[in-house]
């Protein structure tokens, strides 16, 4: 389960939203800790194993570490991650590991501080760098998410795959999805994954195939000799849902089976009207049923009522 803890964020990386923000949800629009904690409890009892929080930028909620040490001590949950920019995170890392947390997924499209500022319109490269540095000292399994995108970060594919060399760390490429709070500026997929590959592979031939975990969202692949793998994630082809077992919940509670769904149902409307928890699993077990065949059919539906117009900081990612 994913779960997006608020909208807000210290960046503007242009593929996620407007420069100039999103029309921020209110505080009685956010779900509460309380209402995260007691849907959490409810969704790991009933099976899920894994939570990763995510948002928005997690560490911008006042309190975040509230809420991630009571989630840590759930019982039946057996994964709590995080994805995080890693702007404000390098203070908390020691306490993160101390809560049992021992993977994170830290976002950083290029390993120049200038085309850092161009993709995210802040000036923030070395805060992040210091949280990659403070998750490996702290022995904290670290994937790196790099959005690839055409004219902006393709130079930043070698180096980021050279990293790999001597860091024990897992890059990701993820094709560019059109979630960045704006219908009309996405430019569709320009390097899809075999793009992607056919650019390693042409610097890397040596490059093997790794056995990708069950219900990997990524084609993992490492460089012979290299301590670190790269990952290929298909977000946009969408060649995984077949085997996908995500959810997602929304800053403002709402269930999504998939990325490209509008939301199946509001758990936060349903907690505040006052349902018990046996009567919320009954709600939940049916939203579950109504998952769409696929990526593209989950979009198709939304696109008739509302457009894919939406903000990943909305949705999680
Ligand atoms: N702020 C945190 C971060 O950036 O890591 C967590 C939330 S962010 C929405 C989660 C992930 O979604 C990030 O790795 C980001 O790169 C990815 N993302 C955002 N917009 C995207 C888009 N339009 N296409 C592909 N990935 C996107
Ligand atoms: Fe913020 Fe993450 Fe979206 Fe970038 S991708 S604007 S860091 S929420």
């Amino acid at each position: 389960m994913r779960l997006a803890v608020t909208d807000r964020c210290n960046l503007r990386c242009f593929y996620c939203m407007p420069e100039d923000g999103l029309n921020w949800l209110s505080r009685a629009e956010l779900m509460s800790y309380e209402e995260m904690l007691r849907a959490s409890a409810l969704l790991v009892k009933m099976g899920i194993e894994k939570i990763r929080i995510t948002g928005g930028e997690p560490f911008v909620r006042k309190d975040i570490m509230k809420l991630l040490t009571n989630l840590s001590k759930l019982d039946g949950l057996k994964e709590l991650s995080m994805t995080t920019n890693g702007v404000l995170t390098a203070p908390y890392v020691a306490e993160m590991k101390a809560l049992g947390i021992r993977s994170v997924n830290l976002s950083l499209d290029t390993l120049d501080a200038n085309r850092f500022f161009t993709i995210t319109h802040r000036d923030e490269f070395a805060n992040v760098m210091h949280t990659l540095d403070e998750l490996l000292k702290h022995n904290i399994e670290v994937k790196i998410n790099a959005v690839v995108m055409d004219g902006k970060n393709t130079q930043d594919i070698l180096p980021m795959v050279e990293l790999t060399k001597n860091m024990p760390v897992s890059v990701r490429f993820i094709e560019e999805m059109p979630f960045n709070g704006d219908e009309h500026s996405y430019q569709g997929v320009k390097w899809d994954y075999v793009r992607i590959l056919n650019e390693i592979e042409g610097h890397y031939p040596e490059i093997k195939k790794l056995v990708d975990p069950a219900y990997s969202t990524a084609y993992n692949y490492q460089i012979p000799g290299h301590k670190g793998t790269i990952g290929i994630i298909a977000a946009y082809s969408r060649t995984f849902c077949g085997t996908c077992n995500r959810i997602r919940i929304t800053p403002q509670g709402t269930l999504k089976n998939c990325l490209y769904d509008d939301g199946v149902l509001n758990i936060k409307d349903l907690m505040r009207s006052g349902i018990n928890d046996a009567e919320l699993e009954k709600h939940l077990v049916k939203a579950f049923s109504h998952r769409a065949a696929d990526g593209w059919e989950a979009e198709r539906l939304r696109v008739e009522k509302t457009g894919v117009h939406e903000s990943m900081a909305t949705i999680g990612g």
